[in-house]
């Protein structure tokens, strides 16, 4: 518990961050006067402090900020005078105790006073410098500043968030005599000569530097710099770093990294970072520029984490991390400095999802109870028995929908894992307990192959009539619209299945208590808040079948519970999957003539809708090798495209028209990725497969194998030096998802995942994503913070949730 005078001093250190806003206590001072005056009393606290503090709190709602300011002022300082001020260590706070005299005073006396200055600096003072724009820096005018915009940067603050992209070694130096062939050096040496000369034609130029040091020459080439010319003259001392290569029999260094070694001297026990550049911005005007950005506002900074949560989370504090992470002083600390922000990143991210959840389960839902004789009834009239996992996910429902919060899960599982018949089961408890459902898929064609097995799956069990489920989609006409509306708002519709069109659209429900979304990877935390906020205490199911490792789904999908289903219903035919030597295309091309012959229909996935130079190219474009194909290979057949660029319509109908048998043929791009059912397509050819990533190539090979027959997957790859590629002969290897997407993931890195690129996070720096440790140590303080103080009244948690706020609108282009 803490003491009044505890309690007033956090009030007042908050209001101080608040910039005064009277928010610092719900309801303002005004509210809380009468009760701490009774609290203050018993504790003995002075009858003039009590006097005071009462007399500001009830006036403070009135005040102007400015006497706001002075009034919290003279009340500190008076706390101080009585010794009761017991400060956070916080330098931002100085201002506000130390009493006029003596501040008075200490200007006097000091001679420079830019120390104190800079450590009394308020956190907000801090923040509104750095906000200013770079054309405050001394020496950048208009043409730096627009060439920096370019990278992003337009104030001091994003250039010192401007993080290298590599840092070059330069602390061990060779004499150029010492040097041996392939290996990596740096040299410190004076440029002896330089001269540019044209090469093939004109078309090309090469500049070649001789340098020197005591123990020899050596030459270095650059190709294509000839404005190296301008910086690089003779008698410059200069390092160089870059692998030692040999030509017509002497050393030579290639396009090395090089920095100038000032006549002050230079440290060169160091790490020299290699920033992204633009046009008009040199990687050493860049350098120094943000090297003296770095040495004067560093020291200023304070870390928004306290000491504790630091050591807690053994991290870097900022202002060590934000000097190492551009100038280090070894690499253990760069390292360090990375992991911090990485850290950084994810423990926000996972606050505003845990925060988001915790929104969520504040609202109170209807209980639905799943009656075990229906659960018995209900799988009893399956052909198939329900797999482990799908029962473990109907559980997880039942435990939810029971529990009177709104349920928020994610059920991920594999293509083909059969969720449909989850959802179902949960519809049906749904509609027996008196309440609506509804039901949505990103697409049309899923939305209406859901709508037909859900239908068919409740009417045979008799769960409802024929009229009360209705497929609602942009394309319903507009009378029908008004009858489905009708029905949803009188009750008489219990089920509704469509595109998200249903959310969008003003529809009114009578009791709807069950969201259902299919294939969530097209939808991202900001579609979930949305229709969190149009059904607040709904109970939500979310299903997936993108196999995203756990790391990550905790990472995007934080906000949810989640459930795997990680088993494949027994009996399926595994999808007979080869590499194919691009030479080899014509021999494809006969399986597909005789696949066909049989009657069975035919994917072609091309990387590309149409070759980007105009040249004709039919092995990476879906246009250009549509019309090949048509004219060349398979003249007699019936070939349908579809691509990203046909109107939402033309593709719907292409799509029937494919899966009602018109088309033999569907030439495609990855729009066909998403969870289509085409039983009767039993053959894939991916070309420019190693374009893909596994995971894609995955979701790709799921549209087929959905019926009795054989089916079979090809891989042609853009060269033949590309048959041998390790990743693609994972494809052949497994057919698991997951263990798929944990390969993508070890080798490509995350931004190659569907869930993250369509679920739109910008700007998160996931390079740790990998970092299991890490991740799950930034969850963990950031459900403690959480659950320590929901509401982010804290000092340091309130700080948090501002930080949170803009880390959210950059990553999700939204404010919280
Ligand atoms: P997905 O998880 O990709 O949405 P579906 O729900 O569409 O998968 O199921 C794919 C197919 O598997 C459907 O034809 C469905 O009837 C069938 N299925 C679902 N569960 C089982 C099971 N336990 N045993 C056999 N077949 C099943
Ligand atoms: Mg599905």
């Amino acid at each position: 518990m803490l003491t009044s005078i505890e309690k007033l001093t956090k009030f007042l250190l908050l209001e101080i961050d608040r910039q005064f806003d009277n928010r610092s206590v719900f309801g303002g001072f005004e509210n809380i006067s009468e009760g701490w005056k009774q609290e203050a009393i018993i504790q003995n606290v002075p009858g003039e402090l009590i006097t005071e503090v009462c007399g500001v709190f009830s006036n403070y709602y009135m005040m102007e900020v400015s006497d706001r300011r002075k009034s919290i002022k003279k009340i500190l300082i008076s706390l101080q005078n009585s010794g009761n001020l017991i400060l956070p260590n916080q330098s931002k706070y100085v201002e506000f105790t130390i009493n006029n005299q003596i501040q008075g005073e200490k200007n006097r006396n000091s001679t420079s006073g830019d120390s104190t200055a800079a450590t009394s600096l308020k956190q907000f003072d801090l923040e509104q410098a750095l906000s200013n724009p770079v054309t405050k820096i001394p020496g950048i005018g208009n043409f730096r500043a627009e060439a920096l915009s370019r990278l992003g940067i337009s104030t001091i603050k994003d250039l010192i968030y401007h993080f290298p992209r590599k840092h070059e070694d330069f602390s061990n130096l060779t004499p150029i005599g010492k040097l041996n062939f392939s290996d990596k050096v740096s040299i410190a040496a004076t440029i002896k000569s330089i001269f540019t000369r044209n090469i093939k034609g004109g078309k090309q130029k090469i500049t070649e530097l001789i340098l020197e040091d005591d123990t020899g020459n050596l030459r270095v080439t650059f190709f294509n710099q000839p404005f190296l010319e301008r910086s690089l003259k003779p008698g410059l001392r200069i390092m160089v770093s870059g692998i030692v290569e040999m030509y017509a029999g002497r050393y030579v260094l290639t396009n090395p990294e090089w920095i100038e070694l000032n006549k002050g001297g230079i440290n060169l026990n160091r790490l020299f970072p290699y920033y992204p550049l633009t046009k008009n911005i040199t990687q050493k005007w860049l350098r120094e520029t943000i090297s003296k950005q770095i040495n004067l506002w560093v020291p200023k900074i304070n870390d928004f984490f306290s000491f504790e949560f630091l050591s807690k989370a053994n991290i870097l504090d900022l202002p060590t991390a934000l000097r190492n992470i551009h100038f280090p002083e070894s690499l253990e600390l760069k390292k360090q400095s990375e992991e911090r922000f990485s850290f950084q990143d994810t423990f926000f991210l996972h606050l505003a999802m845990l925060q988001q959840k915790k929104n969520w389960q504040k609202e109170s839902a209807k209980i639905i109870k799943f009656d075990d004789n229906l659960f018995e009834q209900l799988s009893n009239s399956l052909p198939y028995q329900l797999t482990n996992a799908q029962k473990r996910s109907i559980f997880d429902i039942q435990n939810d929908m029971a529990s009177g919060v709104p349920m928020s899960r994610l059920i991920q599982g594999d293509v083909g894992s059969g969720k449909t018949i989850v959802a179902a089961m949960s519809i049906a408890a749904t509609i027996k307990n008196g309440y609506q459902s509804v039901v949505m898929a990103p697409t049309g064609i899923l939305a209406e192959q859901l709508y037909t097995s859900i239908r068919s799956f409740l009417l045979t069990n008799k769960i409802i009539s024929a009229g009360e489920i209705s497929y609602l989609s942009g394309t319903t006409s507009e009378k029908e619209k008004i009858l489905i509306k009708e029905g949803l708002k009188s009750g008489l519709i219990k089920v509704a299945v469509g595109t998200h069109a249903l959310i969008e659209d003003p529809v009114e429900f009578k009791n709807l208590e069950f969201v259902v979304i299919d294939e969530q990877h097209r939808f991202g935390v900001m579609q979930r808040k949305k229709i969190r906020v149009k059904g607040p205490s709904s109970h939500l199911l979310v299903m997936t079948a993108t196999p995203i490792p756990r790391t990550l789904a905790l990472t995007i999908f934080g906000d949810l519970d989640l459930t795997v289903i990680d088993e494949i219903p027994p009996g399926r035919k595994e999808i007979k999957t080869n590499v194919i030597n691009p030479q080899k295309r014509s021999d494809a091309y006969k399986f597909i003539h005789k696949i066909v012959d049989e009657g069975s229909q035919v994917f072609i996935v091309y990387p590309l809708i149409e070759s980007e130079d105009g040249e004709t190219n039919e092995s990476n474009a879906a246009v250009n090798a549509f019309n090949h194909l048509k004219k060349e290979v398979f003249p007699g057949l019936s070939i349908g495209l579809l691509h990203g660029r046909l109107k939402p319509d033309e593709k719907e109908k292409v799509m029937l028209n494919f899966r009602n048998g018109f088309y033999q043929i569907l030439v495609t791009t990855t729009v066909v990725e998403v969870g289509v059912d085409v039983s009767n397509a039993t053959m894939m050819m991916i070309e420019g497969a190693n374009r893909f990533g596994l995971s894609q190539l995955h979701q790709l090979r799921g549209r087929v194998g959905r019926g009795i027959k054989q089916s079979y997957c090809f891989l042609v790859p853009e060269n033949e030096d590309a048959v041998e590629n390790e990743r693609l002969k994972a494809m052949i290897g497994t057919s698991d998802g997951f263990k798929l997407a944990e390969i993508d993931l070890s080798q490509r890195g995350p931004g190659d995942f569907i869930g993250i690129r369509q679920s739109g996070y910008k700007e998160i720096r996931f390079s740790n994503i990998m970092n299991v440790k890490l991740i799950e140590k930034a969850r963990a303080l950031a459900k403690e913070v959480i659950n320590d103080d929901p509401n982010f009244i804290n000092e340091e948690s309130h700080l948090y949730k501002i930080i949170m706020s803009d880390y959210l609108q950059k990553m999700i282009g939204e404010k919280t």
